[in-house]
């Protein structure tokens, strides 16, 4: 497991130096209050780099719970500042994120830093790096601009959970910890807030918005004379830090465990180890099956080389299924199956894309009749008035055919023949039942006699030590 974490980390520095090299429009502001909309689609792009790099192994591990902690701004984006005082808000939020970091991976738990120097890092990346490795919370650490009367603490959380959710939880579990561990206190109003962007739906802070778990920002403190106290000296941001660490750590403790969902998406943690669901998981009875980020997945599902189909619920399912209108047959392991299925005694044909299959179908050149419900016919079988004759097998037979010691036949078509039919230039007599005629046969006041194979008699014959003549037509001519 450290190996894996020891790799990501690699491989994410890689990444890192990637952008900090990369020339990006100057930020050189408080940007934590950009909207940034149009960056959305970027975020996508940097989160499927961070995924292609991990091996299919990494991708499907479980890692242990993993807290990202973004320390804001940067590099040429110093965030707010205090000039008076000498501060710049990137300093302290770097000292404070690594206090962050440093208690949390002391008490057993997965920290990744969206920076952990002076460098510059696109918010977009940010949220892309906690998206990619699949973290389950996300702590942005800042630091309030200089407004005159600003004091106290307050954090913000998704818009998503301001009825209640995970983000508010662990936005009210950092205030808290900070209010009952540090100097600090919290903002009068509203120490525990979210903003919508201007759409009306989704969340204004980037980081919150474009990360998929659930995520805070944390401003610490206000730049001014009086509030920056809380943070002022590096002993302060390590306690300050520590405290922060203390909420998170309360939240991953007591109220994670179980079914956990946010903007949408389902989650499963162990309630002991607090580990998250990857891949196949049983659950309450239920296999779900959960994407290489732990999000739980529906619908047709497509893993190592099956299908499988999930239900709203998630909930992995067998036996038959009606799924728009198509009936599939999924096994007992959940797979859907293709092709000839004995089930119940009974055969099925499912399509290669495992549609249960109805009516005539032609399977390596044999026609089979698959009734309404799907089931292999066998044996005489009326169809649109016409009767067939399938095999035990299921295929339809053609030509002719003794069934119970009678005679039969059938074109092409497999269509039961009756009355009269010349087949290789002879004629044979089938009655309504399709039996082959024999013996004498009087019709339409007309006499024809059919010898023991069926076939038709002309011209002379002698029948029980008798000479008939028969006409051209098989008709009985009168002496
Ligand atoms: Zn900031």
């Amino acid at each position: 497991m450290k190996k894996i974490l020891k790799k990501l980390s690699i491989m994410y520095m890689f990444i890192l130096l990637f952008f900090a090299s990369t020339t990006v429009n100057s930020m050189a502001y408080h940007n934590e209050d950009e909207e940034q909309l149009q960056t959305d689609a970027l975020v996508e792009k940097l989160e499927q780099q961070i995924k292609n790099q991990k091996t299919q192994a990494q991708a499907y591990s479980k890692t242990g719970f993993t807290v990202v902690i973004d320390a804001g701004h940067g590099g040429k984006d110093s965030g707010a500042a205090n000039d008076e005082l000498g501060f710049e808000e990137k300093y302290l939020n770097l000292d404070i994120a690594r206090a962050i970091e440093k208690r949390l991976k002391d008490k057993g738990v997965n920290v990744v830093m969206t920076r952990n120097s002076d460098v510059f890092v696109q918010l977009a990346q940010r949220a892309a790096i906690a998206n990619g490795l699949g973290a389950d919370l996300f702590v942005s650490v800042h630091n309030d601009t200089q407004t005159g009367n600003g004091d106290g603490s307050h954090i913000i959380h998704s818009v998503t959970d301001n009825k209640g959710g995970m983000s508010k939880t662990l936005a009210t579990n950092i205030g808290n910890s900070i209010k009952n561990n540090t100097s600090q206190n919290l903002r009068k109003y509203n120490p525990v807030w979210s903003r919508y962007s201007s759409n009306g739906t989704s969340d204004y802070y980037a980081v919150i918005r474009q990360t998929k778990m659930p995520a805070v920002i944390v401003e610490h403190a206000y730049m001014n004379a009086n509030d920056i106290k809380a943070v002022d000296t590096p002993e302060k941001r390590k306690i300050m830090g520590t405290a922060v660490a203390d909420g998170i750590y309360n939240t991953i403790q007591n109220n994670f465990g179980g079914w956990m969902k946010y903007k949408g998406a389902w989650r499963y943690y162990d309630p002991q180890d607090k580990t998250k669901a990857i891949g196949w998981e049983l659950i309450s009875g239920s296999w779900y099956y959960f994407d290489d980020t732990g999000i739980m997945q529906t619908g047709w599902k497509k893993i190592n080389n099956n299908w499988y189909y999930l239900d709203n619920s998630g909930a992995m399912q067998t036996g038959w299924k009606k799924i728009n209108n198509n009936w599939y047959y999924l096994d007992n392991s959940g797979a859907m199956q293709t092709g000839w299925e004995k089930i119940d005694n009974l055969w099925y044909y499912l399509e290669a894309s495992g549609e249960m299959q109805k009516g005539w179908k032609k399977i390596n050149n044999n026609w089979y009749y698959l009734d309404f419900d799907g089931s292999m016919q066998t044996g005489w079988k009326k169809v649109d008035n016409i009767w067939y004759y399938l095999e035990t097998t299921g295929e339809m037979q053609t030509g002719w055919r003794k069934i119970n010691n009678q005679w039969y036949y059938l074109d092409d078509s497999g269509a039961m023949q009756i009355g009269w039919k010349k087949i290789n230039n002879v004629w044979y007599y089938l009655e309504t039942n399709g039996a082959m005629k024999t013996g004498w046969l009087n019709l339409n006041d007309k006499i024809y006699y059919l010898k023991g194979d069926g076939s038709m008699v002309t011209g002379s014959i002698v029948i029980e030590n008798k000479t008939y003549n028969f006409n051209e037509n098989g008709e009985l001519v009168k002496n």
